[in-house]
């Protein structure tokens, strides 16, 4: 579409210099009065395809996309125009939409609550953090919406992904009602189970969103991804790879490619672990894949809860925070697949 509006554009262009050429020939053939020269053509705006604007009861909406639909940056609408009401004056929207913009929502972030039903709502309604979205776990058909997809909601807090930080400003956040996990004397934690249904809403409500803001499957994360050094959910039961086998949604490496990667792993883990160098290069491979973390060369506690973050995510059968030859054999594999532009 936007080579169409370039065309238009050019065209328009094209037509406006044509006509000053011809007024300026009648101005010299002496027998053409002046005031029968042509009017120049007004104004080329005017060839912009006209936005379809809905109103309904006195608000207004605007679908159409005039951009492109595979990207981030459509001009669609998918709540009512905010316009200001400058007291005395008008605002219009006669060169209503500008195609240079984008959404704000351009991540998808899942959270377990840590609670049951009714403590969920009551906290994430009354209190200081929020979602946009509340999954219930009472098997019925309800998602519960708490926030304006075009606001904020309070769910990521301190939080870094690639490039980008503090999520809460461009991320859509879904909280799923789970209790979270338990821990053992030793520190081991085991994590509750979702249920089906849960996970059905979850997938259907992501689709829905990552389809209409066209959220890459790199931004479609958890919360111990933006932030794996403090948060643990949605947890290593929260079952990823069903959501990319059956919906299409976030990301899985391949298995061909992960055992590329495996024969070599199980050889220089063990012989390379303690080596600075080599922790050096396995931090670097977690910092391109997304995750915040220092370059330090050591495998300190942010290090190791950041592997474990990633394990919940790519490996969940065994979350112990320890790059084995596995684990580091999938990073590569997801590296290779989603490289950082
Ligand atoms: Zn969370």
């Amino acid at each position: 579409m936007r080579k169409t509006l370039y065309i238009i554009g050019l065209s328009t262009f094209v037509f406006s210099c044509t006509s000053q050429q011809n007024v300026k020939k009648n101005t010299y053939k002496p027998k053409t009065p002046v005031s029968q020269a042509k009017p120049a053509v007004k104004t080329p705006v005017a060839q912009t395809p006209k936005p379809k604007i809905t109103n309904e009861h006195g608000v207004e909406f605007f679908t159409t996309n005039l951009a492109d639909p595979a990207k981030n940056d459509n001009t669609a609408s998918y709540g009512s125009i905010v316009s200001a009401k400058p007291i005395g004056y008008k605002v219009v929207k006669t060169y209503f939409p500008a195609i240079a913009q984008n959404f704000r929502q351009r991540y998808l972030i899942l959270h377990y609550t840590a609670l049951p039903d009714d403590k969920s709502i009551t906290v994430l309604t009354q209190q200081g953090v929020s979602a946009h979205y509340l999954v219930n776990n009472t098997g019925d058909n309800e998602i519960y919406q708490l926030v304006d997809e075009n606001k904020r909601s309070y769910h990521a807090g301190v939080s870094a992904w690639r490039n980008d930080k503090n999520l809460n400003d461009t991320s859509i956040g879904i909280e799923i009602v789970n209790t979270g996990y338990t821990a053992d004397a030793t520190g081991k934690r085991t994590f509750a189970v979702f249920s089906d249904d849960q996970i059905k809403k979850v997938a259907a409500l992501a689709k829905d969103i990552v389809i209409r803001y066209q959220i890459p499957a790199t931004n479609v994360l958890a919360h111990s991804d933006i932030a794996p050094t403090r948060k643990q959910d949605p947890g290593p039961m929260f079952p990823w790879k069903k959501l990319y086998d059956e919906y299409q949604l976030g990301m899985w490496y391949d298995e061909a490619a992960k055992q590329n990667f495996l024969a070599l792993a199980q050889e220089e883990v063990p012989l390379k672990y303690n080596d600075p160098s080599f922790i050096f290069v396995i931090q670097t491979a977690l910092q391109k894949f997304g995750y915040y973390v220092d370059l330090s060369g050591k495998w300190d506690d942010a290090t190791k809860k950041t592997i474990e973050a990633f394990q919940y995510h790519f490996r969940p059968q065994n979350y112990d925070g320890i790059m084995d030859a596995e684990t580091w054999a999938i990073l590569q594999a997801l590296n290779q697949k989603y490289p950082a532009k």
